[in-house]
């Protein structure tokens, strides 16, 4: 069971859905750590790309999932996640590694080592969690449990205009094409597949600012209080 004094804020939704800044601010809000588990998948794309591992290499990818030190360190807001000591920082956004870390994260050997290290890291002190399975299967008894969804429209939308923010060129077809794919690969795979946990509480974000949002997650935190 979960302790009561270190809450679980449990996040899931695709690609797009706004979940990184709605966690971020859940979580200043509610003065709990913030994880990102897609940047622990991206962290092992990234790492097998730049080795040179096939990504269809099963056992390659679960050996070093489970081998590869992952840590995050910085500002609570914004922790960066550090690989074996090196910070790949923005090297993670980029499509390669994005349908990387879709493709990585459909290995059961990658998933168990990521999974138990998602759950050492969630029950030191409660956290919000943000990803594809932690209200089903990293921490099904979380305290509170959202799917934000939104559609693949306004999803499309908000990619393009982060990374436009970022000064990175982006085909919008392509991005609508990849996103979409990334969505199959994510919902389709057989071990944790993307869903909304039986007792989630879904908030399509369409139409809704982000205020609104973290402001309805808070309020459901605050009244599953224990
Ligand atoms: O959330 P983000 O887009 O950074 O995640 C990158 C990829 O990591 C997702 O497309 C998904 O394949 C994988 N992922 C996952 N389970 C999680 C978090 C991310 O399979 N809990």
């Amino acid at each position: 069971m979960s302790d009561p004094r270190k809450p679980i804020v449990a996040i899931d939704g695709p690609a797009g859905a706004g979940k990184s800044t709605v966690a971020r601010e859940v979580a200043r809000r509610l003065g709990l750590p913030y994880i990102d588990t897609g940047a622990m998948y991206r962290a092992i794309a990234w790492l097998a790309i730049r080795c040179g591992i096939d990504l269809d290499d099963a056992k390659e990818l679960a050996w070093l999932a489970t081998y590869t030190n992952l840590e995050f360190a910085g500002p609570p807001d914004k922790p960066q996640i550090y690989v074996n000591g090196y910070m790949p920082g923005e090297e993670l956004r980029s499509p390669e590694v994005s349908q990387g870390a879709s493709k990585v994260s459909a290995v059961p050997g990658v998933r168990k080592a990521l999974t138990r290290q998602q759950q050492q890291l969630g029950r030191q002190r409660g956290c919000v969690m943000e990803g594809r399975d932690i209200g089903t299967v990293v921490f099904p008894d979380a305290k509170v449990k959202v799917f934000l969804t939104a559609s693949p429209e306004e999803r499309v939308k908000r990619r393009r205009e982060e990374m436009e923010a970022k000064g990175q060129p982006c085909n919008p077809e392509e991005l609508h094409q990849q996103l979409l794919e990334r969505d199959r690969r994510d919902a389709e795979r057989d071990v944790a597949p993307m869903k909304p946990a039986p007792n989630a509480v879904l908030i399509d974000t369409d139409g809704l600012s982000i205020p609104q949002v973290v402001d309805r997650i808070v309020a459901l935190a605050r009244r599953t209080a224990p």
